[in-house]
């Protein structure tokens, strides 16, 4: 097991790539922690963990609230006894997101606020944490777009992706000699809810798949099995990186039609 005696917090964990990480997680013999602020969602990846014989607790935990990220860290080790692996991947795309011109103030402090905020304050409260169990993995969910520009605009989503990956190199040089790794995962453009809102017409679907050489959606489970490699100790000597599951979409130059 690949994951043995490891405890893992997942944040964002009612949906999407944090239920498939889970359930991957679970598995590999983690125990996980599945935050979110979605009860419905967030319970049912536990009863899905459980489902298949691991092990899994909900906490109820907004990452853009501090008092929430001190109380989900606690939780976990309290349940659990100590803390290993952080993923900070809750995030969200708001519909109203746009260009610089029409997107609202309260749009980008919003993205702002979840995407951006929540990863520090995971880390804020989660790094003592690892510190306590003598090292861990911290990975963070940044996106394709912090590393090209979307042709379909969502600024706030872009910059606050882009605060990520800066944050993760930062933190993965302070942090390196307490045996804390730290990692952005980049996800390519997802079959998950998330992205179909947002790009919530067959044109604005196909506009995304020009760019994308394997010219199909990434599964969350492909993302899950990235985030199983950053948490488990066959990634020892990978820090700081930007990991890369994206369809080879950034290494492509295509027309676009
Ligand atoms: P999703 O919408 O399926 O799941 C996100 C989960 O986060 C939901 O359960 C939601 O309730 C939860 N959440 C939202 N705000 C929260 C908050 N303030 N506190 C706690 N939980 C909160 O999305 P997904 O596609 O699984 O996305 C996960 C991460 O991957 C996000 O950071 C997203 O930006 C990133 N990402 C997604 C794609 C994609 O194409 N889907 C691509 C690149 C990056």
């Amino acid at each position: 097991m690949r994951l043995a005696n490891k405890v893992a917090l997942i944040t964002g964990g009612g949906a999407g790539i944090g239920r498939a990480t889970a359930l991957r997680f679970a598995q590999e013999g983690a125990q996980v922690v599945v935050v979110d602020i979605d009860d419905a969602g967030g319970e049912a990846t536990v009863e899905a963990v459980q489902r298949q014989g691991g092990r899994a607790r909900y906490v109820h935990a907004d990452v853009a609230r501090a008092a929430d990220c001190a109380a989900m860290v606690e939780a976990a080790e309290r349940a659990f006894g100590k803390l290993n692996v952080l993923f900070n991947n809750a995030g969200i795309m708001h519909s109203q997101d746009g260009d610089a011109v029409n997107t609202d103030e309260a749009v980008w402090d919003l993205t702002m606020a979840v995407n951006l905020k929540g990863v520090y304050l995971g880390c804020k409260y989660g790094i003592p944490a690892l510190r306590r169990a003598g090292g861990g993995s911290i990975i963070n969910t940044a996106s394709f777009v912090a590393l090209v520009g979307a042709a379909t605009p969502q600024l706030a989503y872009t910059a606050s992706k882009g605060g990520v990956l800066a944050l993760t190199r930062e933190l993965a040089v302070v942090h390196a000699r307490e045996n804390i790794r730290v990692n952005a995962l980049c996800p390519g453009p997802l079959r998950t809810e998330l992205l179909m809102r947002f790009l919530d017409s067959e044109a604005k679907r196909q506009r995304r798949l020009v760019h994308i050489p394997m010219g199909r959606f990434g599964e969350a489970d492909e993302i899950a099995q990235a985030a199983l490699y950053l948490a488990s100790d066959e990634s020892s000597y990978v820090t700081g990186t930007e990991f890369r599951v994206d369809g080879g979409l950034t290494a492509a130059y295509v027309t676009p039609e």
